[in-house]
């Protein structure tokens, strides 16, 4: 009889686990807690990188096919405060296969991915909100808030940066720490009073005095900008409404040489707030049937451009070590944690680490304008210092 395989949140840890899964001879079972057709837009879009797209290809998913809403941003410009440019850095690829990093919407990339299993028989149930679950001799029962249960063989918790399989796989903690930074974003085919960069796939990462700001223009000239502006709280419902916060973020990047305003002025809504988190350690990614995949177990902060790459290395090593040690469930995914754990804190430290430069007083600023190039041709000089990353293959 093949085995049951419960896999808590529809995102893209869970998605590719049941994947990875099916391939690996079990039986996945995609439980989701929002309704369908509703994508989870923190973030509004997001980096894929070459070594998460090539994690994709050890499944047999086409990365030109599942990211074929995207498009290739290979580079990045660092840009300081006066839209002076300070350096050009790869962001990933092409790899043997052509493969560049590529931006998507985050909600293409669900459904993308939500596609291919469906198309592989996979069943995807939506309005299923994990409350708890309990582990015994013969299984593990997973509880839902409408207060119905499934049982399975093995329960994989992919339920994200607040994970209710976490919490209670740790009882005590951890709980993801707050970085100081919040979000915005935002696309806009607007027309834009003002000069800058509109190289298509050229990511621009700009120092602004008050707040960091990036975009990119697609190839068909719209332009997708983030921003994150810095916050000593974490923001909390109901402390802006659409309107004030897209003219808090005007405000923000008034008076300065780069883009910023204008480009939020011409887009119809600045999505967010909402904050900068990262999970550093989580003690325990599981037990002998409960197992913790993607942002679950380790979320990466944004500004490592990786959170997303982790999820689909770590469901495609997942289903790898289940595939080969049959008959072992424990030993199989204490391999997993064995092969992903060592990998994926380091991530989480550099991406932490590059959070904290987005900011920077004037003297700080005017310091960094002037060494960052320096710094960066020094730690290039050997090649690209994110290859560990980068070149990493499954
Ligand atoms: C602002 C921002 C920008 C980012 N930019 C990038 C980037 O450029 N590049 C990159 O690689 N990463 C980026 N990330 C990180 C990336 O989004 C995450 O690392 C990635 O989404 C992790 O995938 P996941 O499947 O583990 O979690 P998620 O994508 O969050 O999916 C979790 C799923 O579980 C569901 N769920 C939650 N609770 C339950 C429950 N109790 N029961 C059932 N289902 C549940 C959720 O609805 C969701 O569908 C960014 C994150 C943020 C916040």
């Amino acid at each position: 009889m093949t085995n049951i395989a419960l896999v808590a949140g529809g995102g893209i840890a869970g998605t590719v686990a049941a994947i990875a899964l099916q391939r690996a001879g079990w039986q996945p079972r995609l439980l989701e807690s929002r309704p369908d057709g509703v994508a989870d837009e923190r973030g509004a879009f997001l980096t894929v990188a070459v070594n998460g797209l090539a994690a994709l290809r050890a499944l047999d998913l086409d990365p030109a096919r599942v990211l074929a809403a995207g498009f290739a941003t290979p580079t990045l410009a660092m840009v300081n405060g006066a839209g002076r440019r300070l350096a050009l850095l790869p962001l990933g690829g092409p790899a043997a296969d052509g493969t560049v990093t590529t931006t998507i919407r985050r909600a293409d990339l669900y459904s993308a991915l939500r596609a291919v299993a469906a198309e592989r028989g996979i069943p995807i149930e939506y309005d299923r909100r994990l409350t708890g679950y309990r582990e015994h001799a013969g299984g593990v029962t997973a509880a839902f808030d409408d207060g119905s249960t499934v049982e399975g063989d093995l329960l994989v918790g992919a339920d994200g940066l607040r994970s209710r399989v976490r919490e209670v796989l740790n009882p005590g903690g951890p709980a993801p720490t707050y970085l100081g930074l919040l979000n915005a974003g935002g696309f806009t085919d607007h027309p834009i009073e003002a000069e800058f960069d509109r190289t298509p796939g050229l990511v621009h990462m700009a120092f602004g005095r008050r707040a960091f700001f990036g975009w990119a223009t697609a190839p068909g000239g719209a332009v997708w900008w983030f921003a994150n502006p810095p916050s000593k709280r974490p923001v909390r419902p109901g402390d802006y409404t659409p309107e004030s916060w897209r003219a808090h973020l005007i405000d923000l990047f008034a008076d300065e040489g780069l883009p910023a305003a204008a480009i939020i002025r011409a887009t119809d809504e600045a999505i967010g707030p909402w904050n900068t988190d990262d999970l550093s350690r989580v003690p325990v990614w599981h037990s002998d049937r409960v197992v913790l995949a993607g942002d679950a177990a380790h979320a990466v902060a944004p500004s490592s451009g990786q959170g997303a790459s982790m999820a689909i290395e770590d469901a495609v090593v997942l289903g790898r070590c289940l595939a080969e040690r049959p008959g072992d469930l424990p030993g199989a995914l204490g391999e997993y944690e064995r092969i992903r754990r060592p990998r994926v804190e380091k991530v989480v430290a550099v991406g932490r680490r590059n959070g904290s430069g987005k900011t920077a007083g004037p003297v700080g600023a005017a310091i960094r304008d002037a060494m960052l190039p320096f710094f960066l041709r020094m730690a290039y000089r050997r090649g690209n210092p994110q290859s560990w990353i980068l070149d990493h293959r499954v």
